[in-house]
């Protein structure tokens, strides 16, 4: 919200990039809100009640991380972390200690434990898959919501825009970190993206 810009074929773009990323998800088991692709630029999901949580996973130091803690950019964690972020514009998505999240009762802590778990899980596979097209996964905010039977689903989008992915070899982002620092023409690095993983734009 800090930046804004109008990207010609971007709506066309993230909307390939959620559809195999939800369709890959869906071959492994695992449900989220999509349903299927309706055209280039629609898709049919469930309805979700929204988590007012933002949950992030790093597994390498950036952004955020970095101003909080001092890690140097690019550190490698021992482990993947997740942390959460209070959905709230006017205060800026501030992070959250669970402590925090129970008091204002935003979901109950076997619905946060889910929500950790299932981050992780979503976390590791994009981790692997972006590997094998040689790109880091770097960190990866999610969002979930409850379904009408009030199950717990991956909601919201998965893109470029909302992870940050590093080239292993080169170092060059290929997210959102091109278009806040201004780094090169965003289109032409999502799209590298979407040629190695094979996604038809
Ligand atoms: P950071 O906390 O370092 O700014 O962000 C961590 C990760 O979550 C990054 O990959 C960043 O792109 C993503 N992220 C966090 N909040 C948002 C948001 O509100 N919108 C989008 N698109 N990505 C976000």
């Amino acid at each position: 919200g800090e930046k804004y810009a109008e990207f010609d074929g971007k709506g066309m773009l993230y909307h390939a990039f959620s559809c195999f990323f939800f369709e890959r998800l869906h071959k492994q088991g695992i449900a989220t809100h999509f349903i299927e692709r309706c055209s280039p630029i629609a898709m049919r999901v469930h309805k979700l009640r929204i988590v007012p949580l933002e949950m992030v996973y790093r597994r390498i130091a950036a952004g955020s991380l970095c101003k909080r803690t001092g890690l140097p950019k690019g550190e490698q964690l021992r482990e993947p972390i997740v942390e959460p972020y209070y959905k709230r514009d006017v205060l800026g998505d501030p992070i959250l200690a669970p402590a925090h999240i129970f008091l204002m009762e935003l979901v109950s802590p076997t619905a946060y434990k889910q929500l950790v778990q299932q981050t992780r899980v979503l976390g590791d596979l994009l981790t692997t898959w972006l590997r094998e097209v040689d790109f880091e996964l770097v960190d990866m905010k999610l969002e979930f919501g409850w379904d009408v039977h009030s199950s717990l689903l991956l909601g919201d989008e998965i893109s470029p825009d909302t992870m940050r992915i590093w080239d292993r070899h080169t170092g060059e982002s290929h997210d959102k970190d091109v278009f806040r620092h201004d780094l090169a023409p965003l289109i032409p690095r999502y799209q590298e993206v979407a040629r190695r993983l094979q996604i038809d734009v």
